[in-house]
């Protein structure tokens, strides 16, 4: 792996068919112009307390569900607003310095789970992310892409968000973090025909530093590569 971030077109290609087959549909997003029926469960709502989900480890990129990481909070559909579709992408950072943290799967998956009570705590329906990434490039589900997120204020709209564990204003992000978002954003682009160019910073969408110094040219690198 280069410190760049990036993969040559040749893995790419073959992991997104990899996980295109291992990563359950829902969380990426499979749907067309689908609603809810009335007494269709959410999707992302099954936190039942069932034995954790088998690893999902795709070419060293681990995926793991909404219902594998938190009890804690079912959605709300009622506070949420369905997506028709997605058209763009925007990328986040915490904004907290992570470097020092434990970065096993528990530890964090308490850290996620703190971020969606704190999400909780001002009524948003779920957390307000579609994906986090954190350091060790795991990709963990967030609020369920059938519901429009909350992330950039009068910029939700038809917008996937993704957060990264850190502060990069202070830190870099990790690469196996950076391969995560390529993968991951070039993926969700193909799969939701998001046009070429509409990867964002938070900071492009709204007066804010982040995704901060350190991810936010990281961000335009994959950006004007592009997805085709
Ligand atoms: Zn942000």
């Amino acid at each position: 792996m280069t410190g760049s971030g990036m993969v040559n077109e040749e893995p790419r290609r073959a992991f997104l068919r990899r996980m295109a087959a291992a990563v359950p549909a829902v969380m990426l997003g499979a749907w067309s112009s689908r609603v809810l029926a009335d007494d269709e469960p959410v999707p992302g709502a099954d936190a039942t307390g069932e034995p954790a989900a088998p690893v999902r480890d795709i070419d060293g990129v681990e995926f793991v569900l909404r219902s594998e990481w938190t009890a804690s909070w079912r959605p709300r559909p009622e506070r949420m607003r369905l997506a028709d579709r997605f058209e763009r992408m925007t990328v986040h950072h915490w904004g907290v310095d992570a470097s020092g943290m434990d970065q096993g799967r528990d530890a964090v998956a308490r850290r996620i789970d703190g971020i969606l009570g704190a999400h909780v705590s001002r009524n948003y329906g779920d957390i307000g992310y579609h994906f986090i990434l954190d350091l060790a490039g795991r990709v963990w589900e967030g609020r369920s892409l059938v519901f429009e997120g909350a992330h950039v204020s009068s910029e939700n709209s038809r917008n996937i968000g993704i957060m990264l564990l850190g502060n990069f204003q202070d830190e870099k992000p990790s690469d196996s973090q950076l391969r995560s978002l390529g993968l991951l954003s070039g993926f969700l682009a193909s799969r939701h025909k998001v046009p070429e160019g509409n990867l964002f910073g938070h900071c492009d969408l709204a007066s804010s530093e982040c995704p901060g110094r350190l991810l936010y040219p990281r961000v335009r690198e994959i950006r004007e590569k592009g997805w085709a």
